[in-house]
């Protein structure tokens, strides 16, 4: 056999090995697993992330968990077996995905948590916008609203590290009024799976609870916003009750517009995903991306990039057009 045949079989053999260890730098493979592609916000992460993938060489292998833990693990595993060079994670769960990412660094595959921070793992980075100041924003603009009385906090899902930072941004804000006595923290609930049926009842029920003496809801997202909203307005209470929210879904800015919900968070999620999209692929080339923090997940301290969120009220709306992120005709079509 001559040598260079030799070599050649040598390093396949290897290849063969060592899993996915042979990484095309060149293009990339990316599994990008998205906790649930129903919801609004994940479709734009999937479009944004794979065109910007796609202009730096790579190609990008979607799945949606369609918030199933058991499905989020199986979808993981089976573009491990694909040969996929980096995994980029929204985790459903944020605590029950160790053994898939172990499974994941055995094949010498990166592992990049998108949005949500995935916990006690061996992950390779972490980028999301400041959610601890996204719940500082939700806070403050409700407070701005209504400086005294009695507040609602309706919390992210449960499954979700993010509904943690974000709890930790509104009381920062909340806390200090809370002590002087100005608000009064009347009932507090996480919402399962960010669900509107469900704040909507948690809502329900805390008006029943309370008479009706709700004079303020810091609510996490826009889609849970749109539950206590649907709630408010069965009690004539919609406009009158400050209630904030986050993502610039079309619906909610549409109610900032009409004065039914005081406060969404605009995240640029084009941003995120173009700079979620290039780090990966530097962390298969063994580039070093730019990161501007880190975080401690349980297991160790987690490079991180974290993005700049904006507040979006009626004062500012129009930024939201300006972004591209809507258009006009799109915010003011019935
Ligand atoms: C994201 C939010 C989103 C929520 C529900 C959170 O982790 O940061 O933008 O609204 O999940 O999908």
């Amino acid at each position: 056999m001559n040598k260079k045949l030799k070599v050649a079989i040598l390093g396949a053999l290897f290849a063969m090995t060592s899993g996915a260890a042979m990484a095309d730098a060149k293009n990339p493979k990316i599994g990008f697993s998205i906790d649930d592609l129903r919801l609004e916000r994940w479709t734009r992460d999937r479009d944004y992330f794979t065109a910007a993938a796609e202009k730096l060489g790579a190609k990008v292998y979607v799945q949606s968990a369609d918030a199933s833990e058991q499905r989020q693990i199986s979808q993981i595993e089976n573009l491990i077996s694909r040969g996929v060079d980096v995994l980029v994670i929204v985790p459903y769960n944020a605590t029950v995905l160790n053994n898939a990412v172990r499974e994941a660094k055995k094949a010498k595959i990166k592992v990049v948590s998108y949005d949500r921070l995935i916990l006690n793992s061996d992950i390779d980075a972490y980028i999301s916008f400041d959610n601890e100041k996204v719940g500082e924003m939700q806070a403050q603009a409700v407070v701005a609203a209504k400086p005294k009385g009695n507040y609602y906090l309706l919390g992210g899902a449960p499954t979700d590290n993010n509904a943690k930072m974000l709890r930790e941004g509104q009381m920062k804000v909340l806390q200090p009024l809370v002590d002087k006595g100005d608000i009064k923290v009347v009932g507090k609930q996480w919402v399962k799976d960010w669900s509107p049926s469900e704040a909507l009842a948690i809502i329900e029920n805390a008006l029943t609870a309370n008479g009706n003496k709700i004079d303020a809801i810091v609510a996490s997202n826009d889609a849970t916003a749109g539950g206590a909203i649907q709630a408010l307005t069965a009690q004539k209470l919609q406009g009158k009750v400050p209630v904030s929210g986050q993502d610039a879904d079309l619906a909610a800015v549409k109610r900032v517009i009409a004065g039914t919900q005081t406060v969404t968070v605009y995240k640029p999620l084009k941003v995120l995903a173009a700079e979620a999209a290039k780090l990966s692929v530097q962390l298969v080339r063994n580039e070093k991306p730019g990161f501007n923090a880190s975080y401690n997940n349980g297991f160790k301290k987690v490079d991180t990039l974290l993005l700049k969120p904006t507040p979006l009220t009626k004062a500012n709306v129009n930024l939201v057009v300006d972004d591209g992120f809507y258009t006009k005709a799109q915010l003011s079509a019935n």
